[in-house]
């Protein structure tokens, strides 16, 4: 008999947050707390420990089928080991997944968040049903995670698929990984954000006051709108001639204003993707916030 829970981390620079998640994918429990993450890695680990157990109160141990980590990445998700966290810096080198396996004595897999909340929006959300998608994350970064021909695409050591380090823009922008001219770094909410302070002259603006600006009739809020969608529209280019997934599926914290930036998004996208890739749909992710953590479940309700 199948068990029929499982736990589901979600570990961010900021929120650790966990769930009991059911086959259905529906979530019976959460909790979370700001992320340790100045502390060591066994703290961090311990904390994220504290929070599986904190959401299986009440049900039997016995019933859980495991423990599956959305972690931001890089991550090794074949041996379960981070080793290059900027946001969490105790945890390069530990293996995370070992480490949760011996303190919850539960099977633990370890999934890129990115890879997380595709797996998420494939099983539960926007993409159920499609044998190929991509999605992709839009917040204070860009992340985000491939299926392709029925299964998520990992390559060498679970590094595939970090669709925000496209180069969008040769001797552009400096990411924040080191590279330049990445597509994080041209279409993340920071970017529009940072443009938008430049170009309008005030360090308080933030994506909520560009895109409310924007409602009441602002141009250059607009403008900095119009240029965020099309920039994301060639971004979504270069991944449909990559994967030629069925559709793009968006998330994150920008795509809050989904509906405001599909038209560019569409117009851009069909602008620089050759005819066999054109129209390819851009949908919203229908999980919200909590794509990471059903994924996350479904690595460990997927074992075979
Ligand atoms: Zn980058």
């Amino acid at each position: 008999v199948s068990k029929p829970l499982a736990i589901a981390l979600d570990l961010g620079g900021t929120q650790a947050r966990a769930a009991l998640i059911n086959r259905a994918g529906e979530i019976l429990a959460r909790k979370s707390e700001n992320t340790k993450a100045q502390d060591s890695g066994d703290v961090v680990l311990a904390q994220l420990a504290n929070l599986a157990q904190i959401v299986a109160v009440g049900h039997d141990w016995q019933t859980i089928a495991g423990v599956g980590l959305s972690s931001p990445g890089p991550v090794d998700t074949t041996t379960g080991t981070a080793f290059q966290l900027a946001t969490i810096p105790g945890l390069n080198g530990l293996p995370m997944q070992n480490i949760l396996e011996q303190s919850l004595s539960l099977p633990v897999r370890v999934e890129n968040d990115g890879t997380a909340a595709a797996i998420g929006e494939w099983r539960f959300g926007a993409g159920r049903g499609h044998d190929h998608l991509v999605y992709v994350t839009v917040s204070t970064g860009i992340g985000g995670g491939v299926i392709c021909d029925g299964s998520p695409l990992r390559g060498r050591r679970g590094l595939a698929a970090e669709v925000g380090h496209l180069r969008l823009v040769p001797n552009g922008e400096v990411c924040g990984c080191g590279i330049k001219g990445c597509f994080e770094a041209y279409a993340s909410g920071t970017a529009l954000a940072k443009r938008a302070r430049k170009r309008m002259n005030n360090t308080a603006l933030d994506t909520e006051m560009i895109f409310a600006a924007a409602k009441n009739g602002d141009a250059a809020a607009n403008t900095l709108i119009d240029e965020e969608a099309a920039f994301l529209g060639q971004g979504f280019a270069t991944l449909l001639h990559l994967y030629s997934p069925d559709l793009i599926i968006m998330g994150g914290g920008v795509s809050a204003q989904f509906e405001r930036l599909h038209q560019g998004m569409v117009r851009e996208l069909n602008a620089n993707a050759m005819p066999a890739f054109q129209n390819t749909p851009i949908v919203k992710a229908a999980l919200g916030g909590h794509s990471g953590l059903i994924g996350a479940a479904s690595l460990i309700f997927d074992l075979r």
